[in-house]
């Protein structure tokens, strides 16, 4: 089927990106990102394709000629910004009104991410034309350019796109499905096997504990074998090892070893 939208990662190969850093290459980071988009469109059953599936080169021709010659409606050229600010900017065409970009803009800031500006730029000489090669060159297509953040930012895009990326590449996500009103799902939380089970412990005199500690002063009291809790609701690193977080009937929270020689998951 013909993709209604065809996803850009920005750069790829021998070109990294300029929005690269120690932490990551603007390249790689928009390739994770558009990669997850990609899954979810599918998931959302959204007919989707992609300008490269993995770390090619591509010249800016062969970028575009992808762009056209997939049939897509709309093009998401994904990016990191250089050159010190911060927060998000939307690019889009001079010969588009701006809606999908704005809806991109508000969503990304509903996920916390600033918004520093949504804009379009002619050409300096040419009135009618596009600055930017992507909008430029797509024709028809209404290609919009996302600068998630700032990879040299004095502020937070660093750790932001680090920690957050997937929320906000889910943000562009819905607003393209708010916009072209197809059905939105969130993601499905992949369920850890263990999740909503009941544990109890194959030991007698088996600690558990009021916090995500080890300590003896976080110890509520012992356990003996065959004895346990109804449900598991999570799992949290502690120290060198992890902890079950369980409830009891009563709905108290506490933690217990998470390790199998110790406790059983039924
Ligand atoms: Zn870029």
């Amino acid at each position: 089927m013909k993709p209604i939208l065809i996803i850009d990662p920005g750069h790829g190969g021998a070109d990294s990106g300029g929005g690269s850093n120690s932490v990551w290459k603007e390249k790689d980071f928009n390739l994770r990102l558009s990669k997850y988009q990609y899954n979810r469109y599918r998931e959302l059953d959204i007919p989707v394709a992609m300008t490269r599936m993995a770390d090619l080169t591509l010249s800016p021709e062969t970028r575009v000629k992808k762009v056209l010659d997939s049939g897509a409606k709309y093009c998401h050229s994904n990016h990191v910004n250089s050159g010190g600010g911060d927060g998000a900017e939307v690019i889009h065409s001079i010969h588009s009104n701006g809606k999908m970009a704005g809806m991109i803009a508000d969503e990304l800031s509903s996920e916390g991410q600033n918004v520093r500006r949504v804009f379009t730029r002619t050409l300096p000489t040419v009135s009618n034309q596009d600055y930017y090669y992507m909008n430029r060159k797509t024709g028809k297509v209404e290609t919009i350019i996302i600068e998630y953040g700032f990879a040299d930012s004095q502020r937070d895009d660093v750790p932001q796109l680090t920690n957050s990326w997937e929320r906000y590449a889910e943000a562009v996500v819905r607003s393209f499905c708010k916009f072209t009103g197809y059905a939105y799902r969130s993601p499905v939380k992949r369920m850890e096997g263990f999740i909503g089970k009941r544990v109890e412990s194959k030991v007698d005199g088996l600690r558990f504990y009021n916090r995500p500690s080890w300590s003896d002063g976080a110890v509520v009291n012992t356990i003996d074998k065959g004895i346990g809790f109804p449900e598991i609701v999570g799992k949290v690193r502690v120290g060198d090892g992890e902890q079950y977080k369980v409830h009891n009937s009563r709905g108290e929270i506490f933690y217990l070893t998470a390790n199998s020689k110790y406790v059983l998951v039924l």
